[in-house]
């Protein structure tokens, strides 16, 4: 299954901020949309930066200001980002090997989408699910 058919599911819609609003403002975001991450853009919504609940207690671990600071100051700016082509299993792989659970996704330079870890568990269980579904059947149908 390729990256581009998780997307088509689950949505383009993506949660993003811009690198002078507030660690604050951050916080907000993730609490009303229920997500772990977001994605930071500048003026031409070029991505600049990742910020996850884990940069968040990073923060609050080493800043007494932390809720005015700008989420330049503490996000992830080495932003790795995979591409619609990309294949679930190399995404997976990836991730798990770098420890990281959100990918944007990037096309011809455009943020289109971010997938999760959880979206990628989600879509890998159905493909199996569908695969154990197709063999049961031919099993019945040859015992028939
Ligand atoms: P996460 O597991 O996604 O909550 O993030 C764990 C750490 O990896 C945090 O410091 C994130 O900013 C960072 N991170 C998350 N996603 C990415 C990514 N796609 N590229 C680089 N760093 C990331």
């Amino acid at each position: 299954m390729k990256i581009r058919n998780i997307l088509a599911t689950k949505g383009m819609n993506t949660i993003s901020m811009h690198p002078e609003q507030t660690v604050k403002d951050a916080i907000t975001l993730l609490t009303q949309y229920n997500i772990g991450a977001v994605v930071v853009l500048d003026v031409d919504e070029k991505l600049v930066g990742i910020l996850s609940e884990r940069d968040l207690i990073r923060a609050v671990a080493s800043h007494a200001d932390v809720m005015t600071r700008p989420v330049s100051s503490v996000m992830t700016s080495n932003v790795i980002t995979g591409t619609p082509q990309d294949d679930l299993q190399s995404v997976l792989q990836t991730m798990t090997n770098g420890r990281f659970r959100h990918l944007p996704i990037v096309d011809r330079g455009s943020m289109i989408g971010i997938v999760s870890i959880g979206d990628l568990v989600k879509a890998q269980l159905d493909e199996y699910k569908g695969e154990i579904d197709t063999l049961r059947t031919q099993l019945i149908e040859g015992e028939a």
